[in-house]
């Protein structure tokens, strides 16, 4: 291994933090450094300011685990979002995905991840029975699972077609214009509009 010697053990404790970073090498976090040694003290009182906010001030929504500033986030507070329909999703970037569509108009419920045995992540690790609580005391008519169609979405979408089943409800979702294999996240803004608005029953045929 490489001998690295610094003139400071902050540049080097400040190296080996940004080096932490997914994606992000030690070159990469040698610039990154370098960088903040020229800025002024504004800008990096602000810098850390917003990573220490990540840690402190970011709270789960107590309805819809989604990533929230109050206990109630910005979607579940607002009253004409509350239209009967829940948009189920793994994590709070497929919300963001749709919601920067402009298309939905309901409420969503984030599961926090889907059944993946592999990883150890079953059906008590995700957040279902806040889901069905929800089914039981709000007036929900529509449950639109969209969920990404890879393996483990799919066994995701059967497990809660199976618990949702017994309820009076539709459970629907996106019609195939997000193509097999795509990430929810990664699908352009029209066409998961279009499979938003054009959402089918779920057929179990999987
Ligand atoms: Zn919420």
């Amino acid at each position: 291994m490489e001998i690295r010697t610094f003139p400071s053990k902050y540049l080097e404790k400040a190296v080996n933090q940004f080096a932490k970073l997914p994606g992000v090498g030690y070159k990469t976090a040698f610039r990154f450094v370098l960088h903040m040694l020229k800025q002024d003290e504004a800008f990096i009182k602000e810098f850390t300011a917003s990573i220490n906010d990540l840690q402190e001030n970011i709270i789960f929504c107590n309805v819809c685990n989604n990533f929230s500033d109050s206990p109630i986030c910005s979607v579940c507070s607002k009253a004409d979002r509350h239209n009967g329909q829940i948009c189920v999703v793994e994590s709070f970037k497929e919300v963001m995905a749709i919601e920067n569509t402009g298309q939905f108009k309901g409420l969503y419920h984030v599961l926090g991840g889907v059944i993946s045995p592999v990883d150890g992540i079953g059906p008590s690790e995700l957040n279902i029975n806040s889901l069905i609580t929800r089914i039981e005391n709000e007036d929900i008519n529509e449950i639109i699972l969209a969920i990404s169609p890879t393996m483990e979405g799919e066994t995701t979408m059967l497990f809660l077609y199976r618990k949702l089943s017994k309820f009076n409800l539709n459970i629907t979702t996106l019609s195939k214009g997000v193509a097999i294999g795509d990430q929810l996240e990664y699908a352009d803004e029209i066409t998961l509009g279009q499979s938003i608005l054009n959402r089918t029953k779920l057929k179990v045929d999987f």
